[in-house]
């Protein structure tokens, strides 16, 4: 599932969506909640998260950075890059064998951060104008604060390419390259997993592309009108992911040994529209 819009809105947890998560843990269902922002690390948004309620374990956090450091380290292992971002994206890259360096390096890599300088940017340029690849984790051109719109690493990417006439490569959503990443972290497969998001043009288009079933949640930024314009459909739209709670059903698990969740008459045993009980979650 995506987390802004789906879990939380910024630092308030969406109602409902602890118990949600809640539901899933205790069907013993592999998941993901996905962000494309790439400035904190996994540990990081579990605290986060942690505030506002919500308790999930850093491994049950993907973000586009990490997609973009499995991504590279597939590509080229044990490369080089110069790096503008923050924590999540360092840590990422050393994680797997990167080292950072602006001396000719393989690749420049652009994350969010809220402190881009003139003379990193500078860097940037330089370096892809001398044949360094360039990568950027995530497209989008804003992020939301209480203030308001933040530009984003989409912005500052599109600075870069007007000065040096290359474009980036996109990591994060909509590529279908997060999800397939995503999957390979929960060891999971596309035909038993659900994509959960809260936007048509980066969710739900990359849960399609790579081949999840997917939900839109109107929790979110799109709107149930908005959702009708797009030349693709989610597989269902519902308000959040609170009305999904009660359709988690807890397969061959001995009565009482979860506690809380009781066995649902009418649900139970059904194989489901595909066939099969068990569903992973990327969310
Ligand atoms: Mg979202």
């Amino acid at each position: 599932m995506d987390m802004d819009g789906v879990i939380v809105h910024e630092d308030q947890l969406i109602p409902g969506a602890d118990r949600f998560i809640a539901r899933v843990q205790e069907a013993g269902y592999p998941f993901l909640i996905l962000t494309n922002n790439s400035t904190y690390t996994a540990r990081d948004l579990a605290a986060r998260l942690s505030q506002t309620g919500l308790n999930v374990p850093a491994e049950a956090i993907w973000t586009s950075a990490l997609a973009t450091a499995r991504f590279l380290c597939e590509q080229r292992p044990e490369g080089t890059a110069f790096v503008i971002g923050e924590a999540g994206l360092t840590t990422a890259l050393h994680e797997v064998g990167y080292t950072l360096s602006d001396r000719n390096p393989d690749y420049v890599v652009l994350g969010e951060t809220r402190t881009y300088s003139f003379e990193q940017i500078t860097r940037a340029v330089r370096l892809i104008e001398g044949g360094a690849r360039f990568i950027a984790t995530n497209p989008d051109p804003t992020g939301p604060s209480r203030e308001g719109s933040l530009p984003a690493t989409g912005s500052v990417a599109a600075l870069v390419s007007k000065a040096t006439g290359v474009d980036p490569y996109y990591v994060g959503k909509p590529n279908p390259l997060m999800m397939r990443s995503a999957l390979r972290a929960i060891d999971a497969h596309s035909e038993t997993t659900v994509m959960i998001g809260d936007r048509m043009d980066t969710d739900i288009v990359a849960g399609i592309e790579a081949g999840l079933e997917t939900i839109l949640v109107l929790s979110g930024i799109t709107t149930r009108d908005a959702a009708s314009r797009f030349p693709f459909l989610p597989g269902r739209i519902v308000d959040s992911v609170a009305d999904l709670s009660e359709e988690i059903v807890v397969p061959g698990r001995p009565a009482g040994s979860s506690g809380t969740t009781p066995r649902r008459a009418g649900r139970d045993g059904d194989p489901g529209a595909g066939g099969r009980a068990r569903r992973q979650v990327v969310a």
